[in-house]
């Protein structure tokens, strides 16, 4: 109330400024009159040209004999300016302009013979005290107060506007989703989480009927954790619920709570719960929020806003202990790093429910690809139990990201509807990165890339327990791959056995053995795939235990299984198993690259009908590699 007058007082000092600035423009500082010197006044009043004059304590104004009014000497009236703009009657106006002057008179010297002269020459002279003696008034000592005053409201709104925001910082800053429809979704839109989503709807029940779970004497649940890997569809099953649970549904994400200045993060999040427990029954949606909940044992020195985090966190817990669940406030957390997350958050009567959010199986992708194609022009013979099948380890986001590059091929492709063709090509882009068509790689090197690839998928293709091979190309892709080889399995996999993963192991080297045979030398082109076999091998000895002399045992310490994939280990071993843990790795990537390369040598000419076919063609498909490689058996 307080800020309104303020406001207005400001306001109204403004507008009455501008119109008496307005006022005084227009009526009375714009002197159309001819300005004459004394001395030409005088000289004309001597030779009788003037008709009359007013005479005014600092001016004289006046107005010239001509022929109309020399002739009848009536008693026009002079105005003592014009009374309607001037610039709206241009030409009277300047007929007048004409006539009529203004002169100064002689400050501080009376002109006493005027009188007379204008007696004498018959001019018909009156007096008139200043009439602008008001706007004089309003001009040199009210226009000022205005001024100050504008100027000074609008300063002071300006402040205290910044000040508001100041005084603002311990608001939370949720986002209110209470009856939006924009931006809403519902269940609908998701597809792939069934058990997720069947565990949400649960607490939307809670809060729409909290009578009948609470009839036994049980407790509501305060927090629910969404987790899973990324992309998986947690901020959306979020928005989804407040689209489906009717009741008010504060959204923000961790990092809204942490901001420059100290006490701003708790001060928020006090001011988040008080809210909530205002607009009971609701939902406070907390997206990210390993932002805020990272555990306090592991922060440390790492992070330098350590302290004001922890302060953060603590508010936190200490408010989803400060209410009672039958209030009706339950608070649903997203966060694809569980594993950081501080073990206080996790206990129960917090975040004591954990939902898997996770990467959906085949079924789900092909409900997913009918989501994300329901606004597409899709050719009719889109088959998606054949997309689903080609996306296996896909998230949502990445099918709605490859949806998404379909449509815009079609379009570049200046297509009416999107065919199968442009899906296969967003699906590889997802996979392989862009296709990088006009990188101009020599003969020679596109003979090594050719027999690399052929390598790779010769041996994928001999090998048992490899997956099957899709493509192969030498269209170099994405930042640093020259070919590639598109391998995907038939189905999801969850384990993987020993022989499976040797199998991956020579494919992976079965480039580089393609090209010692056919070159005699190595290229750098195999470093991806050294890697990655090399990662693979260690694994198999230090987490799955899977080698000779040190079998069964989990050698890497202070390991984190993360969604995020990487794991973070650490050895922790006796500087003797470190030795034989990389002997060990040693040994399976030479027995692995030397079976891809007995593969090879078994196979030589089929590696190089392949390795021609690409040279000449780029692309081979999965039916052709089949016919060629098996030619020689027939
Ligand atoms: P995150 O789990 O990382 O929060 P998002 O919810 O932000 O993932 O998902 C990003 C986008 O991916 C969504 O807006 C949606 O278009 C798509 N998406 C992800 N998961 C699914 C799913 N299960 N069903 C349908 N679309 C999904
Ligand atoms: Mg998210
Ligand atoms: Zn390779």
């Amino acid at each position: 109330m307080n800020k309104h007058t303020k406001f207005s007082i400001g306001y109204y000092a403004a507008v009455f400024t501008l119109i008496m600035l307005l006022q005084m423009l227009f009526y009375s500082h714009v002197d159309i009159r001819k300005e004459l010197t004394y001395k030409q006044f005088k000289d004309a009043l001597a030779n009788g040209e003037i008709a009359r004059v007013v005479i005014l304590p600092v001016k004289i104004i006046g107005e010239f004999k001509t022929a109309e009014n020399s002739t009848e000497s009536s008693a026009k009236q002079i105005s003592d300016g014009p009374t309607t703009p001037w610039r709206l009657q241009v030409p009277q106006v300047e007929k007048k302009m004409a006539r009529q002057f203004s002169v100064m008179r002689l400050p501080n010297m009376s002109d006493e013979t005027l009188l007379q002269e204008l007696q004498q020459a018959g001019v018909d002279y009156s007096g008139r005290i200043n009439s602008n003696f008001l706007q004089n008034f309003m001009l040199n000592w009210i226009l000022p107060f205005l001024l100050f005053f504008a100027i000074w409201g609008i300063v002071f709104r300006r402040m205290s506007a910044s000040s508001g925001r100041m005084m603002s910082f311990g608001r939370n800053n949720a986002k209110l989703y209470a009856q939006s429809p924009e931006n809403q979704a519902t269940f609908k839109d998701l597809a792939g989480v069934d058990e997720a989503v069947e565990e949400v709807q649960e607490i939307v029940h809670f809060l729409k009927a909290p009578e009948k779970y609470t009839q036994l004497g049980g407790k509501l649940p305060k927090g629910v954790l969404l987790v899973g890997p990324p992309g998986t569809g947690k901020t959306l099953l979020g928005r989804a619920i407040a689209g489906e649970a009717n009741v008010p549904f504060f959204q923000l994400s961790g990092s809204d709570f942490v901001e420059m200045f100290v006490g701003v993060g708790a001060a928020r999040v006090r001011d988040l719960f008080k809210q909530a427990k205002e607009k009971a029954p609701c939902i406070i949606f907390i997206d990210e929020i390993d932002a805020i909940g990272k555990s306090r044992a592991r922060a440390g020195v790492a992070s330098g806003g350590y302290d004001e985090r922890e302060n953060t966190l603590n508010q936190l817990l200490v408010e989803m202990d400060g209410f009672d669940s039958s209030v009706g406030v339950i608070i649903i957390g997203a966060t694809n790093r569980p594993e950081v997350l501080d073990a206080a958050l996790l206990r129960p009567g917090r975040f004591d429910r954990q939902i898997l959010v996770d990467k959906p199986d085949m079924k789900g992708r092909v409900e997913i690809f009918r989501i994300h194609t329901r606004s597409l022009k899709l050719e009719p013979d889109i088959d998606f139990d054949q997309l689903a099948a080609q996306t296996p380890g896909f998230a949502g986001a990445e099918i709605a990201n490859v949806c998404n590059e379909a449509a815009l091929l079609a379009a570049r492709k200046d297509k009416k509807l999107i065919s199968k063709q442009e899906f296969q090509e967003a699906i590889e882009r997802v996979v392989a990165g862009l296709e990088k068509k006009n990188k101009r790689i020599n003969d020679k090197e596109r003979r090594i890339v050719s027999y690399h690839e052929a390598g790779h998928t010769l041996v994928g293709y001999f090998t048992p327990g490899s997956d099957p091979v899709q493509k192969v190309s030498i269209v170099p892709r994405g930042i640093g791959a020259l070919g590639y080889t598109l391998q995907t399995p038939l189905e999801d996999r969850y384990l993987l056995t020993q022989s499976e993963l040797n199998g991956k192991l020579r494919g992976l080297l079965g480039g580089r053995a393609a090209e010692e045979l056919i070159f005699g030398q190595v290229s750098t082109g195999a470093a991806n795939d050294l890697e990655r076999a090399t990662k693979l091998a260690r694994n198999m000895v230090t987490v799955y235990g899977m080698s000779e002399k040190l079998p069964n045992l989990f050698l890497s310490e202070n390991q984190t299984t993360s969604f995020l994939g990487e794991v973070a280990g650490q050895l922790n071993v006796s500087q003797k198993t470190a030795q034989i843990i990389d002997e060990e790795i040693e040994r399976i990537i030479k027995e692995s690259y030397q079976a891809a390369k007995e593969t090879i040598q078994k196979h030589r000419h089929e590696l190089e009908l392949l390795a021609d076919r690409l040279l000449e063609k780029e692309v081979v498909e999965a039916e052709e590699i089949t016919e060629i490689l098996e030619s020689s058996k027939r």
